[in-house]
């Protein structure tokens, strides 16, 4: 499994990580996702994204669950706080909330979900303070715009980590944008949704031209799709898989590196389309 430098946090992570929205929550679909899980950690995909959103906490629960027994260091865990709880005593409250369900005394990330009513600076101050207490070793945003995320890095003294955000192939907006601006500010963008709902694979035509640089490779479309979403320093993926057979493919397409003949065949494919609002699921 590739890894590279996470922003200015001065940790290097996996290219692939596993997220787990939707990861099922009861009976044998749930035992199967979280040996999913720890056969993707066996893999390398140690940074595993959950939130407090994902089954009202259930999920956090489940991962706590998952992860038990594997030494805390080698693992690389990010939560969020909900927007409407992200006033200061209620992402102080939030936090032991998830650190109680997963059953570590720190995270590694903790983020904020979406921009809310409650002051950015607000959050951000409660945000220091977690990491003071060694409750989270970073912090970060997600589904934020450019000048937004580089607002909330303003009021940090230690760097924001990443801004996670929706980016497949069908979905290329923040290439405009939002990843010159976490370059220029040394900040991590992570990819969530990678495989948009499988938009991707649906299209004939654009199809055919990911399964030839796939081909090429000897992977397959999905594996070229994360290869390409996460082709420049500063890229992450998160992939959520409840199947063991599809984190061996994901974790896979972490040795995967594309040339720029692939990356240019790919991008004709799907073009980037124009410049606009960030896009949210
Ligand atoms: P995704 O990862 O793009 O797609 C997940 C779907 O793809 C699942 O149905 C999964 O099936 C399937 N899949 C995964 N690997 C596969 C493979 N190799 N072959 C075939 N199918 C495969 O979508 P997502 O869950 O929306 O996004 C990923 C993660 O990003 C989430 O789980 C969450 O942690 C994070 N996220 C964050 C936000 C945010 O607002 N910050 C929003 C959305 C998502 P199985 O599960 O059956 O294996």
């Amino acid at each position: 499994m590739r890894t590279k430098a996470f922003g200015a946090t001065g940790v290097e992570l996996p290219v692939i990580g596993q997220g787990t929205w939707n990861m099922p929550e009861t009976g044998g679909r749930a035992k199967e996702a979280q040996r999913a899980i720890r056969r993707g950690i066996e893999r390398g995909m140690v940074h595993i994204d959950t939130a407090e959103m994902y089954g009202s906490g259930r999920v956090e629960e489940l991962l706590g669950e998952a992860i038990a027994g594997v030494p805390r260091e080698r693992l690389f865990i990010a939560t969020k706080v909900l927007p409407g709880n992200a006033s200061y005593r209620g992402t102080m409250a939030a936090a032991e909330r998830s650190l109680r369900r997963l059953r570590c005394e720190y995270v590694d990330l903790y983020l904020l979900h979406w921009p809310g009513a409650h002051p950015l600076q607000e959050t951000m101050r409660a945000f220091e303070m977690l990491r003071e207490q060694g409750k989270t070793r970073f912090v970060g945003v997600s589904n934020f715009e450019a000048d937004a995320m580089v607002e909330a890095a303003s009021y940090l003294r230690a760097p924001l980590a990443c801004n996670q955000v929706l980016y497949h192939l069908c979905e290329r907006g923040i290439e405009h944008e939002l990843i010159p601006a976490a370059n220029r500010h040394g900040i991590a963008i992570v990819a969530y949704t990678p495989f948009g709902r499988g938009s991707f694979l649906r299209a004939s035509a654009r199809r055919t031209a990911l399964e030839s640089v796939a081909t090429k490779h000897g992977a397959t479309a999905r594996q070229a799709a994360l290869a390409f979403l996460t082709r420049e320093p500063g890229l992450f993926a998160i992939p959520k898989a409840a199947r063991v057979e599809h984190v061996e493919e994901n974790a896979a397409a972490g040795e995967l590196e594309l040339d720029a003949e692939d990356v240019a065949a790919i991008a004709a494919a799907f073009p980037r389309g124009e410049p606009g609002p960030l896009a949210t699921l």
